[in-house]
Formats: C-alpha cells, structure tokens, sequence
C-alpha cells in the first residue's frame, strides 16, 4: 500500500512545500519503516516542515491488509455528501472572514432533530431564517408580484401571516397551542422559535411546529389552487399527520438495551476482560492504557504507551482499544471481552464495515485482532467511566514517548489499590 501514492507530483499537491532530502517522484510509501511498518518519523521531520510533518505522522498506518482509498474526511463515513462539502466550506469561509459560528447552532440543531417529518423540519428551518416566500419577500424580488396576504390583502409578512392575520387567528385560536402564538410570538422569527424551545416541551413545540407547517400549505393552496379546508380540520389534519409519523418512528431513539455498568465485573468463566483507556496530553499527544483480568478478577496483565500527534478523543479510544487488543495477542491471551467507557467506540466497532474514515479502519484492525484471539466481536461492552479505573489509571502512566511498558502477572505498586478494589465492588 501507499506505493503509488505520489507526495508531490499530484494536482493539486497535499503538500506545498518544495521536496528536500528525497526525491520529487517519492511515494507516501518512501516515507514508511519497512520494518515496523510505521512512519519514518527522522525522514518525515527532514522533509517537511514542522506543521506538515506533524500532520504526516498523527495519520494511523494500518498495516498492509487495507487497500489504499480516497477518504473525504469531514464526514462520519469517508463519502463525500454535498451538505458535507457546504458545511466544511462554510466553516473555512467563516474562519477566513472571521465570523465566530454564532450561538444560533443549538437552535439549528433542535430544529433538525426535531421528530416531525422532515418537510417540515425543512419549512422550520425557512421560518426561524424568515426566507418562507411570502408576499414581502416575493414582490422584493419582482415589483410586478403583489406584497399582500391571500386571506386579507394587509402585507405578508412571515409575522403577519402567522400572528396577526384574522384567517390565520381562526386556526389556531381556541386551540392548546394558543398560547405559543400569544405568548411567544415575536416580529423576529429566530427569536420566536428559540422562545418557543425554551420555554415548552417538546411536545408542544412539535404540535406547534405542524400547526405553523399546516397554515403555510393552506395559505399556498389558497394562492395558487384556492383550495380551502374549514380552520378547525386544518389543524386536526396536521395532528393526524404528526401523529402517523410518530408511530411510524418508533420510540425516540434505539433505546440502549440496558445502562451500561457503573462498576467494574468479572468476565464470564473461560473469558478475559480486557478494559482500555485514552487520556489525551495537551498539545503533546495522548496516553493509552490496558488491563487484563480474568473471571475471578485476578490480575494478568497491564500496560501503557504515549504516542505523540493531536488526536481527538474517539480516535484515541480507538487506538486505545487497539494497543490493548495487540497487547493481549502478544501474551497469548485468548477469548477477550473488550470493555471501554466510550459508547461511540462501542457504536463504531458494531458498524464499522459503514465507516469509511481513519477510525472505521480502526475498529476493522480491532475486529479482526479480537476474532484472532478467538474472542466474540459482539461481547464489547460499555462501561461507566467508574467501572473503567484500572485502565483509566494506566492511560494517564507518563511513561517515555512512544516506549510501551507492560507488567505481567502482578500489578505495579500504582494500580494495587485500584484492582482490589474492583476486586470488591465486583463480588458485591
Ligand atoms: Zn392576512
């Protein structure tokens, strides 16, 4: 892999600085230790300057079994989407204009997650912007187009429209929803919506939100169709509708089959946990910790390394997992349960084949090590962070960088008192 991965001589370059110390139609596989397979970091740090070469060695190398693949980055999945490439161009283009991300996300962010269905989570999102085309926005762009509401004449505004037109006053007046309007209703659209999250439930807010939705489509039939329902039906049809949807949803989200545990237990008999941990050290890199003990809680084995780069937090539990799964390769232990604090990490190693970016490669490597191991993939579980305190103790060890340390067979004197205690609480 990376043999045919050219570092310069791609348009348009990754890298923008000129090529010293080898040659210009180097591969990225020039750049590897044949012998560990890992990044040559001397060679690296010759080669580029800092920042770059920084960047080059934070990116994991995994082995030769994964065929080389383009990864778009900035999505969950490695595939490019357009909503991914606008988002990553509005935040490069905010950064280069200097506009902070405003504290409107919260706000956007309830709106997307909102449980209605999603055309009407789109028209929410209109409303709170106020680009809904009503008749202000319509004969702004084309004076020959009237400003005037279908119902009243009066000018359309989104304010009008929803609050004060005497048509639009008949739906919802009389209704349990009345009070959003009264109480909440502001000139200001965002101002409303974010009034209305604050201060109702969720409930409410979605009724409200299809009872909007249900106004803006008969004020639409009325103008282009004259279509025209009884007020009272318009909103009775627009709670039929949420609740279809509703229970064509199910429950709100895949309920976990149960809390993970507070505490740390004891594996099942004939199987070793195997409990990991990632700690990140500011602006360095970060740590990594693994204990192993079997089904009477005794104690097998424990290590810990620091590796250097600026990973983020779920590809650091990620690689966590990963030390302490070779870990126990090497040690010839066998039939493991991996057990971690993350329940991202647990998530992605379920559907990893999905995710096509540097921690689904990850959670594959782990995968395959686990099954080498004879150990069942699916036996990952979740556990509080209190129940995580051995390896969590083990990931924050300052050991030398990239120098792995293990203890074999008896604790060292640091996590004694952490592993009787386990050793308790387990058998309680
Ligand atoms: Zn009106």
């Amino acid at each position: 892999m990376h043999s045919k991965l050219l570092i310069w001589t791609i348009e348009p370059s990754f890298v923008t600085s000129a090529p010293t110390h080898i040659p210009v139609d180097s591969t990225v596989r020039d750049l590897i230790d044949p012998e560990t397979d890992s990044w040559d970091a001397g060679l690296v740090y010759a080669c580029f300057p800092i920042p770059i070469a920084q960047a080059i060695l934070t990116i994991p190398l995994r082995g030769r079994e994964e065929q080389d693949r383009l990864v778009w980055r900035h999505s969950e999945d490695g595939r490019y989407t357009v909503k991914s490439g606008y988002r990553r161009w509005l935040a490069g283009f905010m950064q280069e204009k200097g506009i902070r991300p405003s504290g409107d996300a919260k706000l956007w962010k309830a709106i997307w997650t909102m449980r209605v269905p999603p055309k009407v989570r789109h028209f929410m999102w209109k409303f709170a912007r106020a680009i809904l085309p009503t008749g202000v926005k319509a004969a702004g762009r084309n004076p020959r187009w009237s400003d005037g509401c279908p119902f009243c004449s009066q000018t359309e505004t989104q304010y009008h429209l929803f609050l004060e037109c005497s048509w639009s006053c008949r739906v919802w007046r009389g209704t349990v929803w009345e009070r959003v309007f009264t109480e909440h209703g502001d000139t200001c659209s965002m101002k409303w919506v974010e009034k209305v999250l604050k201060k109702e439930s969720s409930d409410v807010v979605e009724s409200w939100v299809m009872l909007l939705w249900a106004v803006w489509k008969e004020r639409n039939a009325q103008l282009f169709n004259g279509l025209k329902w009884p007020e009272q039906e318009i909103v009775q049809r627009a709670m039929t509708i949420l609740e279809d949807y509703r229970q064509n949803q199910g429950p709100e989200e895949a309920a976990p089959d149960s809390q993970p545990e507070r505490r740390w237990t004891r594996p099942m008999e004939g199987y070793i946990k195997l409990n990991t941990d990632a700690r990140i050290v500011a602006n360095e890199g970060i740590g990594l910790g693994a204990v192993l003990r079997d089904h009477q809680g005794r104690f097998l084995a424990a290590a810990a390394k620091r590796v250097r780069g600026p990973y983020e937090v779920e590809m650091a539990e990620a690689l966590a997992a990963e030390f302490g799964v070779q870990l126990a390769g090497q040690f010839r232990f066998r039939r493991l349960q991996l057990e971690v604090d993350s329940s991202t990490l647990v998530e992605k190693l379920s559907r990893s084949q999905e995710i096509h970016s540097e921690v689904g490669t990850i959670c594959r490597r782990i995968l395959s090590l686990l099954q080498e191991t004879d150990s069942n993939p699916r036996s990952i579980t979740h556990v509080r962070r209190t129940g995580n305190g051995a390896a969590h103790i083990m990931a924050h060890r300052e050991t030398q960088w990239d120098n792995r340390e293990v203890w074999l067979e008896s604790p060292p004197i640091f996590l004694i008192d952490q592993v009787r205690l386990d050793d308790v609480t387990s058998s309680l």
